[in-house]
């Protein structure tokens, strides 16, 4: 239920412990909180929609550990079938009945993928499909847009969105000259400065990589035609066009962004929902390029963990439970009654806002907008942003502590908690 004043005693224990014992006390740097202020709570346990703190605090959550909560947290099939799962071992390092499943799975789904790899995480998904789109174009350059971000390997370190952009830092010391040279940036939504840079150098770009809907920078919508355009000058220039999945697969659309739009992308890539909440990544695409990879091709890369069964096990799960009629209608039924719900909320109280929902992600950022990329995402009031979260925190609400983060809903939010996230949200607005 509400919790109009909460005591996080034993959070701030545990989060001061944890100073001495990683960087930061985290184990990844947004969830720290230093672009909203105040401290994290640190979690004890999730269900549903919802999370418990070390203090026995409720909050709804819209979190959703980053994305793969989709079917609510710890659902009881997800867990039964790990249960199963775990008798017959953690680990194989070796073929298992599981891959063929989901990756059978992840082929129907996505339109374009016709084969699938396996990874741990969206970032490891990201560097392999560079390697693959360089070694398939025999080309060096690769166009990313400013806001997005593509995990943390070197070479997309380069105005690389949320995590960085909360942290204010324009890139990464330790990132070579040499690894991000090749990195070219554009505007997103900006098909002119895409097409300049194709102009620039149009035998050297091996492709472009995007979120189709960004929930880096907050969350952005592609303007009408931009990611048709982005197909058209791809091909138009031999590039290859990949969509970076990882976010936006199997939460805006079962088939994702790609499906959504109906634009086929040449590779993709996949991350958090297609793990269920284990550490799963994916990239995917046309078998002319994916047949490159080692050990059928010669574009090395590999993994320990790599197809991991209990992994395999909770995406399996996670994507039969999407499968059921009705998912996706009820998901953007609740998440468009929350993002309409937070507008009126701040409307009505004076706030200028900007925002939306695709499907089970929503955005609202504090500045009237239009907000088309970066740019005009940084226009936002952060500050007030911080006091917002800080005061939804205090009443048993949980939200990315980033303005530039998207907000996630699933299948275990119900109406009532829609409507009692929007209660306390017009409360919290009203007293900013
Ligand atoms: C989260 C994310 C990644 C990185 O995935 P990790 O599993 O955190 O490494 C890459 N691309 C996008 C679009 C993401 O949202």
């Amino acid at each position: 239920m509400v919790n109009t004043t909460i005591k996080t005693t034993k959070s701030q224990e545990v989060f001061a412990a944890a100073q001495n014992l990683m960087p930061g006390g985290v184990s990844s740097p947004v969830r720290a909180f230093k672009s909203v202020g105040g401290q994290p709570i640190v979690f004890d346990r999730v269900k549903g929609a919802y999370i418990w703190d070390v203090d026995g605090n409720q909050y709804i959550d819209y979190v959703g550990t980053w994305g793969p909560a989709i079917c609510g947290h710890a659902h009881p099939e997800v867990i039964s079938a790990l249960h199963e799962a775990l008798e017959k071992g953690t680990s194989f390092g070796a073929p298992s009945v599981l891959e063929n499943v989901l990756a059978e799975m992840v082929i129907a789904a996505v339109p374009s993928i016709e084969m699938v790899r396996f990874v741990n995480s969206g970032t490891e998904a990201c560097m392999a499909v560079l390697r693959l789109m360089r070694a398939f174009t025999n080309r060096e350059k690769v166009i990313k847009f400013e806001g997005c971000y593509h995990g943390h390997a070197d070479m997309f370190l380069v105005k690389a969105g949320s995590g960085v952009a909360t942290l204010g830092l324009p890139d990464s010391p330790g990132v070579p000259k040499s690894a991000t040279i090749s990195t070219l940036t554009a505007p997103y939504n900006d098909l002119e400065a895409v097409k300049a840079l194709f102009e620039e150098s149009p035998d050297q770009i091996s492709g472009v990589i995007l979120e189709p809907v960004v929930g880096n920078a907050g969350f952005i919508t592609p303007d009408a035609g931009f990611l048709e355009g982005l197909r058209e000058l791809t091909h138009e220039y031999g590039a290859l066009l990949v969509f970076d999945e990882v976010m936006t697969g199997f939460r805006i659309a079962y088939g994702g962004a790609q499906e959504k739009f109906g634009i086929k992308p040449d590779l993709t890539t996949m991350g958090k929902v297609i793990g269920g909440g284990l550490p799963v990544g994916a990239y995917g695409g046309r078998r002319d390029i994916m047949s490159m990879i080692a050990p059928a091709g010669p574009v090395y890369q590999a993994g320990t963990l790599s197809g991991n069964p209990l992994a395999m096990t909770a995406g399996i799960k996670t994507l039969e439970l999407l499968q059921k009629p009705g998912s996706y209608e009820y998901l953007e039924r609740i998440t468009k009654r929350l993002a309409d719900g937070l507008l009126k909320a701040a409307q009505e109280t004076g706030h200028a806002v900007c925002g939306g929902n695709i499907s089970a992600m929503f955005g609202l950022f504090f500045t009237s907008g239009p907000v088309h990329n970066y740019e005009d995402a940084k226009k936002s009031d952060t500050a007030k942003f911080g006091r917002f979260h800080r005061g939804m925190l205090e009443r048993g609400v949980y939200l990315a502590p980033s303005q530039f983060e998207a907000g996630f809903t699933s299948l275990a939010h119900t109406e009532e908690d829609i409507d009692q996230t929007i209660a306390i949200a017009r409360d919290v607005l009203s007293s900013l």
